[in-house]
């Protein structure tokens, strides 16, 4: 187990630089080739994303619906609306320091209260129009093939036809895992931010939550391995394109 610190500022990374460390263990080494071998129905990615989100939440600490988190989330959410391109949404608030949030293809959204204590309302909004867009964009169903594929078993499984009823408890908390960390390549996050300010600014919601968030957490990445942010767009990059896009929008 990693001490406190290092887990933060990894966290902090996960988020910044769009969600990376999938490949943290060196599982994924081969998962381009198995990715282009094997597809998942939307079915399929719909049953493994309720499974993976019911266990992670059976881990979790769930802020309850009373809680001051809890509210304030669903204020969040009604600015937000409550689908992803008319799929249905669902939020939650996972108790606990670290600095994340995350959504799956089913719809399943869980921001970390660490998160909500580090960003005003109009941040964290910011942040989950992101990871909504990493689901609306096909970045997530694409991860979880990637994360599924990895395991040979597991592939041997579903050409047998029972991939999903196969997998143990452990395995849909590794896959979840997998998702909560997934690494999304710099295109797919560049793709994803613009997908948040478009939302915003549909919603009637001021998109400069998206650059003032990522200049918040660009000021949590000393210390951090420079590894970390390879080949990933810097968060000040980041913040830049956003008000840039302001500046054309005449919203400055
Ligand atoms: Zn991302």
């Amino acid at each position: 187990m990693k001490m406190r610190p290092i887990l933060l500022s990894l966290s902090v990374a996960v988020l910044v630089s769009g969600c990376q460390n999938m490949d943290s263990n060196g599982l994924l080494a081969s998962g381009a080739e198995v990715f282009q071998a094997y597809t998942l129905s939307d079915a399929q990615v719909k049953e493994l994303s309720d499974k993976s989100c019911a266990e992670l939440d059976s881990k979790a600490s769930i802020a309850p619906a009373s809680s001051e988190y809890a509210q304030r989330l669903n204020k969040i959410a009604a600015a937000l609306g409550d689908n992803i391109n008319g799929m249905p949404v669902n939020y939650k608030v996972y108790v606990t320091k670290d600095v994340n949030a995350f959504a799956m293809a089913n719809g399943c959204i869980r921001v970390y209260s660490g998160l909500m204590d580090m960003m005003n309302d109009n941040e964290v909004e910011a942040v989950i129009g992101h990871e909504m867009g990493h689901v609306a964009l096909g970045h997530v169903k694409k991860g979880m093939q990637v994360a599924l594929g990895t395991n040979a078993a597991r592939v041997a499984a579903a050409s047998a036809g029972g991939m999903i009823g196969s997998l143990s408890q452990s395995q849909l908390g590794d896959l979840g895992e997998k998702l909560v960390n997934a690494q999304f390549s710099q295109r797919q996050e560049s793709e994803a931010d613009d997908y948040s300010y478009d939302l915003l600014r549909k919603r009637g919601i001021n998109p400069i939550g998206l650059a003032t968030s990522f200049e918040k957490l660009a000021k949590g990445e000393e210390g951090r391995q420079s590894s970390m942010l390879d080949d990933h767009p810097a968060s000040a990059e980041r913040a830049q394109h956003i008000r840039d896009r302001m500046t054309a929008d005449g919203l400055k």
